[in-house]
C-alpha cells in the first residue's frame, strides 16, 4: 500500500513537472539575428506583460494567442513574449525581434511559430503599433460562412465595412496545418488585412491591430463581443448595422475613451497576482 502510494505521488509529480515544463519552451530555436539588442523600456515590457494577461483574463487568448507592441526604441524592432501561455508571460519572456521575424537575443528561448504574423504586419503598415493573434471562437464562423463580421455597435466601430477573410489556401494549398509559418504566407495575410483594422483567418482566429497597444487589446476584446452580438442579432433576424460613418465616428471617440478600459483591465490583472 505504501509502496502504491509512492509510486502515485512519483506519478503525479512526473505529471507536474511535464504539465509545469509545458507551459514553455514549444515553438521555433531561432539563432540570434546577430544585431545589437536595444536599450530596454521597461516600462512598455510592463504594459506588454499586462497586456498578455488582460487578455487571457478577458478570454481572447487561451494557452495560445500572442500579442505583441512595436519597440518604442526602434520602429523596426518589436517585442513579444517567447512561445507560452500568454497568463503565465513575465518581463523576463519578452524577447526583441526584427521585421524578418528574427529575435535579436533570445537566449535559450523558443519563439511563436506564428511570429510571422507579426513581422509582417509591422513591415506593411507603419501605422500598426500593436498586434493580438488569437482563436477567439466567436469570431470562427465569420471566417467560414458567407456571414461578414461587421460593426452592430459602437464598440465594434473599427471593424468598419467588416473584417476581410484570409483563406490560406490561396497561396499555400489545402495541406497546411493552418499556421502562419512562413515569412510568405504572413505577407499574403497583411496584405489580405490591408488598412483594415481586423483580418479574420479561415478555420483558425484573427488578427487584431491598433496605434497603440491598448487600442489593439481593445479591439481584440471587442471584436469577440461584436462576433458574438451579431451571431446572436442574426438568429433574430435582419440585422441593422451601423453606417460606414456611424462607425468612422465611433472610433474617432472610442480611440479616446478606450484609456478608461485599458486602466481598469490592467488593476483587475495587478489584483489578481
Ligand atoms: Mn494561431
Amino acid at each position: 500500500m505504501a509502496l502504491r502510494s509512492l509510486r502515485a505521488a512519483g506519478a503525479a509529480w512526473l505529471l507536474l513537472g511535464s504539465i509545469a515544463g509545458s507551459a514553455f519552451g514549444q515553438g521555433d530555436k531561432v539563432a540570434p539575428s546577430g544585431a545589437a539588442a536595444h536599450a530596454t523600456d521597461a516600462a512598455q515590457i510592463a504594459e506588454l506583460v499586462a497586456a498578455n494577461r488582460i487578455l487571457a483574463d478577458q478570454g481572447v487568448l487561451d494557452a495560445f494567442g500572442h500579442v505583441s507592441v512595436r519597440s518604442s526604441q526602434d520602429p523596426s524592432r518589436f517585442l513579444q513574449a517567447r512561445s507560452g501561455a500568454p497568463a503565465l508571460v513575465t518581463a523576463a519572456d519578452i524577447v526583441e525581434f526584427d521585421l524578418d521575424a528574427r529575435p535579436v537575443d533570445p537566449g535559450d528561448k523558443s519563439v511563436p511559430l506564428e511570429r510571422f504574423i507579426h513581422s509582417e504586419i509591422y513591415k506593411a503598415r507603419p501605422d500598426v503599433k500593436a498586434i493580438v493573434h488569437s482563436h477567439a471562437p466567436a469570431v470562427i464562423p465569420f471566417g467560414i460562412t458567407a456571414e461578414k463580421l461587421r460593426p452592430v455597435y459602437h464598440m465594434g466601430s473599427f471593424l468598419g465595412t467588416g473584417a476581410p477573410v484570409f483563406e490560406i489556401r490561396d497561396g499555400a494549398g489545402s495541406a497546411t496545418d493552418l499556421l502562419i509559418r512562413t515569412p510568405a504566407i504572413g505577407a499574403a495575410l497583411a496584405k489580405t488585412l490591408g488598412s483594415a483594422s481586423v483580418v479574420l483567418l479561415r478555420g483558425h482566429g484573427d488578427a487584431v491591430v491598433g496605434t497603440s497597444l491598448p487600442e489593439a487589446v481593445f479591439r481584440a476584446i471587442y471584436t469577440a463581443q461584436n462576433a458574438d452580438l451579431e451571431a446572436a442579432a442574426l438568429r433574430l433576424g435582419a440585422v441593422n448595422f451601423l453606417t460606414p460613418e456611424e462607425a468612422k465616428a465611433a472610433t474617432a471617440t472610442n480611440a479616446v475613451a478606450l484609456n478608461k478600459a485599458w486602466l481598469m483591465w490592467k488593476q483587475q490583472v495587478a489584483a489578481k497576482r
